[in-house]
């Protein structure tokens, strides 16, 4: 009698596992990020007991996304959906209802100091600069808001996530002191960059850069020949150094600066998105240095 249940039971089990273990790793939460430098950040402190997915993808700009009604199929089984907030990924909302996800969504910048975007050269209103991962001192507080999110959908891996959160602390910290020092080699009055979009008010603001942006925060629309005219004569002005492409941006606009102030055309600096596996920044870290490394070049 007992043999025969075992037996009923045994055959049971083996009717069931097929669908529940062999197909996918059911335990292992999937996080989805709105774009990549959230997905690298993310898989930075899920280390192996996550899977990430990104929305947006490399090289690709995440202020101008429009999701399309098959995007919402990422969040499919998702556990965790990280969104950098402070308007720069407003789109993911829609997409999160489309999708009719119920689970947790992070505010990766929650806890962050917003800066104001200087933005008054088209249209005059103050905005907040999302752009907050510039500095590695508020992605201090991405990560704390990340490894307590993920420690609230998997609860057994939470010493992990510490133990990583607490390591890739401290590399952002070194990243802080490093690209500090190499920048403060560089005199004072020549710390000063023409760049397209308004990116990088909180990397200026961390190592006393002045950044003076072509466009506004978002990167959107044409810079009116005003604007341009203004930027020209303030680069000869102030004798500013450097004038940056970016890897979101029509080259065109900064050539003709260089052209007619001779500024020096610096390489490409990365604002929203990271490149390829392969290319020059595939993650924060990698980005953070080379923009560093570009910016003390055209400057030195
Ligand atoms: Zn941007």
């Amino acid at each position: 009698m007992i043999a025969d249940f075992r037996a009923a039971l045994a055959a049971l089990i083996l009717a069931f596992a097929p669908t529940s273990v062999a197909a996918q790793q059911p335990d292992k939460p999937k996080v989805v990020a709105t774009f990549t430098i959230l997905a690298d950040l993310a898989r930075q402190i899920g280390g192996d007991r996550v899977t990430v997915e990104t929305i947006v993808g490399a090289n690709a700009d995440a202020h101008s996304f429009a999701p399309k009604p098959a995007d919402a199929k990422i969040l499919a089984q998702a556990r965790l959906v990280v969104v950098n907030g402070l308007g720069f990924d407003a789109w993911s909302k829609r997409l999160i209802e489309a999708a009719g996800y119920k689970g947790e969504t992070l505010i990766a910048s929650a806890g962050v100091t917003p800066r104001r975007a200087e933005d008054d050269h088209d249209h005059g209103h103050a905005e907040v600069d999302p752009h907050a991962w510039q500095d590695p001192a508020n992605v201090k507080i991405y990560v704390a808001n990340l490894r307590d999110a993920l420690s609230r959908v998997d609860p057994a891996g939470r010493e992990s996530y510490a133990a990583r959160a607490d390591a890739y602390g401290k590399q952002l910290d070194a990243l802080k002191q490093e690209i500090g020092g190499a920048l403060s080699a560089i005199p004072k009055e020549r710390r000063r960059i023409v760049t397209t979009h308004e990116a990088f008010g909180y990397f200026g603001q961390a190592f006393d850069v002045a950044f003076i942006a072509a466009q506004g925060v978002s990167g959107e629309g044409d810079v009116s020949a005003k604007r341009l005219g203004a930027l020209i004569r303030q680069i000869r002005a102030e004798k500013i150094p450097a004038v940056f492409l970016e890897n979101l941006n029509d080259p065109r606009l900064a050539e003709r600066l260089a052209k007619e102030t001779g500024a020096k055309i610096g390489g490409a600096l990365h604002a929203d998105a990271l490149t390829p596996a392969g290319g020059v920044a595939p993650t924060y870290l990698d980005m953070m240095r080379s923009n560093a490394k570009a910016i003390a070049d055209a400057l030195r």
